[in-house]
């Protein structure tokens, strides 16, 4: 807790592949969200998602690690993050997590989205919208935070100002990414007294709160992957791999880099390419 980090700083050509990486996670997840209906199997849907990965010739850094068996995670309702996709069918109301990656010449990308099937509980839509905008605010700081522990904060702000049914999980975070799926550091999202690293160029990170409409506190189910909330409450979680570099900030893995949502917030994205 108190040793030196070691962080991985991305030159501007490494980012660029991590861009190319981030785009085949961006085409994975449009496939998904597209095949989210009543009556699909999440089998099913990571099916889909495994087309695309291999159209692309790129690899996917979730099926095999740690012994995942999927190339995404699906996780529905009071599931938090690292649902196995199965026999589980999606049914109208449903809230439908999916976070997956791909790897390209060994540079990863990692993104998620959360969405309602219709007709959801309208709380529920709040939630995914809450979440979402909470990411986005984080991914702003970024652009010009000194210490990473700015992200936190301005997560939790909107967290918090969005409605005190929501609770931030901490027991699951965003991470660098890199030549590797994760590393250091953590990146948290909630505000704490720990400043965390210096926010400097080559930076890369997954920002990527989770949010639940009641109490934090998680466990994990027997299949020792699928996490969910202890009271039963639903939760939602967004994702971006984001890098910093010497002109500015670019989000990898959403397709317009980030523009709309960041210029809406004030931050002008700079792209590599
Ligand atoms: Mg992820
Ligand atoms: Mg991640």
């Amino acid at each position: 807790m108190f040793g030196r980090i070691s962080i991985e700083y991305k030159s501007a050509d490494q980012i660029r592949t991590m861009r190319r990486a981030g785009l085949v996670v961006a085409d994975v997840l449009d496939a998904v969200r597209a095949a989210v209906r009543p009556g699909v199997t999440t089998a099913h849907l990571d099916a889909v998602a495994e087309q695309v990965i291999s159209r692309a010739g790129a690899a996917s850094n979730f099926k095999g690690y740690h012994g995942f068996p999927s190339v995404v995670c699906i996780s529905v309702n009071d599931e938090v993050v690292h649902g196995i996709p199965g026999d589980r069918v999606i049914t109208a109301g449903d809230v439908v997590s999916v976070d997956g990656g791909a790897i390209i010449d060994g540079w990863h990308g990692d993104s998620a989205f959360s969405m309602v099937v219709p007709d959801a509980d309208p709380a529920d839509e709040a939630l995914v919208r809450v979440t979402e905008d909470a990411m986005w605010a984080g991914i702003a700081a970024l652009a010009s935070a000194e210490r990473l522990g700015e992200v936190g904060d301005a997560i939790d702000d909107v967290v918090t100002a969005g409605s005190d049914g929501y609770a931030i999980i901490q027991e699951y975070v965003g991470h660098g990414i890199g030549s590797a799926m994760h590393q250091p550091p953590e990146v948290l999202n909630y505000r704490t007294r720990k400043r965390g690293p210096r926010v400097r160029p080559g930076l890369c990170l997954a920002i990527e709160p989770m949010v639940v409409r009641g109490e934090r506190h998680t466990s994990v189910l027997e299949d020792e992957w699928t996490v969910i909330t202890v009271d039963g409450s639903h939760a939602a979680h967004w994702e971006h791999t984001v890098a910093v570099h010497s002109g500015g900030l670019w989000v990898l893995t959403a397709r317009d880099g980030g523009a709309a949502r960041l210029g809406a917030l004030g931050v002008t994205v700079a792209p590599l390419d």
